[in-house]
């Protein structure tokens, strides 16, 4: 691979990219530069947003240009105005070194006055979205007639947008020997149409046909009925709740609307873009999700457009896009620079056939999942809540005269009770009768509409508790294998999840008796090891999702069942964990409460020792 000076690239730009932490040049730059800076040829390139493609094409264009020449030189369109501030952004910033440069953006939404005098004060890269620059077109306010390059960016995207027109009228009026780059995520007809009316002997360069090629990327999917979507949603957002990053794409402005609406009302941190909201409300939105004050953003396909934000876990289709080459844009918004992602598409049951056409158009695997249920969804809270509990660390410096004050109160309640307190806050929080929330799945039981054989025949189970975790020595998959090994069966037939002085094995009914006759009572370690079989059988969405043979949603990148630390676990709290710890003895250090916890309330010893008093 060739550093970026190898690629021609001057000092003045090397510094400023230096400056931006571009230690070798990607592949789309690696291709781009050396053609752009050397052969004077125009640019065909089939690559994705995310590539680094403003730079492939933004440093050949600020190296070539003359900053004395007092005329625009350079033209760059992209669809909408996020794109068209980012992508001259990134300019100004490449530029940083190379002073006397000017780069004006304009486009729609902001105050046309404004842009007709940064441009007269002299710019030499104008970055624009078409409409807009029709507009200053016709009052005569810009002059293209001398641009050297043009170039179009995600055009595709602009055909999508019906730009087309503008986009010949903008072409038709630049000089014949200008050169053209032209960018795009897809090569639908329409772009070789533009390609061969506008563009000569162009250089043809790709990197990776579409998201297919992004080995990061899992795309997953879900069939609920269309009345149950929102619900299903939640659940989703809910159960993937400790990384959630993504941004939801709906289909109109009124569903963006109204599901931010609803999903703001519910408690969730979310908002929305879309075309209604004026460019200081976009901004303001924008802002707060780059800096992670919003973890959930709503958007429409046009809205989303652009936005480069990184480290997304999840891309959510809430309804699949009406344009197929859609699924590779919004989808491509995660699983970038390295990072696993998920794609996740929402389905009901007639848009089956359109998940089929991605599949074989965009050459997409999809994994079918299921929606957890409403009792994982709270064991999965609950699960976080007692290891962050346990991973807290003491800070005896808060406990001063007047705060141990204060918890005497707490302290006089018996252990069990304090902690069934706690966990009765915690679940009161979310204001759900989780046992009786249905299963969304389409197929599962109860649900008569089911054309859907697959789903039908996810798992259904048993849940065993055994009294081994992390503080064990396992992860996920040294206990499943562990489990596997003992009971001799397969380590597919099982899903377990492992917390910190517990875990849990899902099986089938028909390996349940050789799980428990291996677990229960055996010595671990110099530990007698406990399994039993769960308060309840493992109903609603099983471990093992119906057609996609996997996990739920959520986590990364393919290795959900084998990251998740959720689990779900019947009996959380109190009395299995006193039960268990007065049983054995040694778990103080992990468990719920115990010693440590003890001393750290006030050095009082064994608090159930004490006489209880009642302040409640
Ligand atoms: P783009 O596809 O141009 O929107 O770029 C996607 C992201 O990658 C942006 O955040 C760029 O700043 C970043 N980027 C572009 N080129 C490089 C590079 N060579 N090394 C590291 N990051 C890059």
């Amino acid at each position: 691979m060739k550093n970026f000076s190898e690629l021609g690239v001057e000092q003045s730009l090397l510094n400023a990219i230096q400056e931006l932490g571009f230690e070798n040049p990607t592949p789309i730059q690696e291709q781009t530069i050396p053609v752009f800076l050397e052969t004077g040829r125009d640019i065909l390139g089939l690559a994705q947003t995310g590539t680094g493609k403003t730079a492939a094409f933004g440093l050949p264009i600020l190296q070539l240009l003359d900053p004395a020449a007092r005329h625009i030189q350079s033209l760059v369109i992209c669809p909408t105005r996020e794109l068209c501030m980012q992508i001259s952004r990134d300019l100004a910033s490449y530029s940083k070194f190379k002073p006397g440069i000017n780069v004006v953006a304009v486009y729609g939404g902001a105050s046309i006055e404004r842009q007709i005098s940064d441009i007269k004060r002299g710019a030499h890269i104008i970055v624009a979205t078409p409409g807009r620059l029709m507009d200053l077109m016709s009052r005569k306010a810009i002059n293209i007639k001398n641009v050297n390059f043009v170039v179009l960016d995600e055009a595709d995207e602009m055909l999508n947008m019906g730009f087309e027109e503008d986009v010949e009228y903008i072409l038709g009026h630049t000089p014949d020997e200008k050169r053209v780059c032209l960018f795009s995520a897809t090569m639908p007809k329409a772009i070789r149409n533009i390609a061969n009316r506008y563009m000569n002997d162009a250089v043809e360069i790709s990197v990776g046909k579409s998201n297919s090629g992004n080995v990061n990327i899992t795309h997953q999917y879900s069939v609920v009925h269309a009345k149950d979507k929102y619900a299903a949603l939640k659940r989703y957002v809910d159960f993937n709740s400790d990384n959630l990053y993504c941004i939801i794409f709906c289909t109109t402005k009124n569903e963006t609307q109204d599901i931010s609406d609803k999903l703001i009302k519910d408690g969730y941190n979310a908002d929305c873009l879309h075309g209604d909201l004026s460019q200081a409300q976009r901004e303001k939105v924008m802002n707060r999700f780059r800096h992670h004050a919003i973890k959930i953003l709503l958007a429409t396909d046009v809205a989303a457009r652009g936005i480069d934000v990184s480290g997304l876990t999840h891309v959510i289709h809430y309804h699949l896009p009406d344009d197929i080459e859609n699924y590779t844009h919004r989808s491509g918004r995660t699983g970038r620079a390295g990072k696993l992602g998920v794609s996740f598409t929402l389905l009901h049951m007639r848009e089956g056939g359109r998940l089929k056409d991605i599949e074989r158009i965009s050459n997409i695997k999809f994994e079918k999942v299921l929606i957890p249920s409403a009792m994982d969804v709270r064991d999965k809270k609950l699960l976080a809540f007692t290891d962050t509990i346990i991973n807290t660390e003491i800070e005896e410096s808060i406990f001063d005269a007047q705060v141990m004050t204060g918890l005497e109160s707490l302290m006089s309640l018996e252990k069990d009770e304090l902690l069934k307190k706690f966990l009765s806050l915690e679940l009161r929080r979310f204001s759900v009768d989780f046992a009786n929330e249905p299963d969304l799945n389409i197929g599962a039981a109860g649900d008569r509409g089911s054309r859907d054989g697959a789903s039908s025949k996810g798992y259904r189970g048993s849940r065993i508790f055994v009294s081994l975790g992390k503080k064990d020595g396992f992860d996920i998959r040294s206990f499943k294998d562990w489990v596997a090994d003992s009971a001799n069966i397969s380590w597919k037939d099982l899903h377990v999840d492992v917390s910190g002085v517990y875990s849990f094995v899902d099986a089938k009914d028909e390996h349940v008796p050789s799980i428990l006759k291996a677990l229960n009572g055996i010595t671990y370690k110099d530990r007698l090891v406990r399994a039993e079989v769960s308060g309840d059988k493992k109903g609603g969405s099983g471990s093992y999702g119906g057609g996609g043979g996997g996990s739920y949603g959520g986590g990364r990148g393919g290795r959900r069942s084998d990251s998740s630390e959720g689990g779900s676990g019947r009996s959380y709290g109190g009395e299995r964990r006193v039960r268990e710890r007065s049983g054995g003895g040694e778990r103080s250090e992990g468990g719920f409460s115990g010693r440590r916890r003890s001393e750290s309330f006030g050095g009082g010893g064994d608090r159930a020792a004490k006489p209880k008093r009642r302040y409640d």
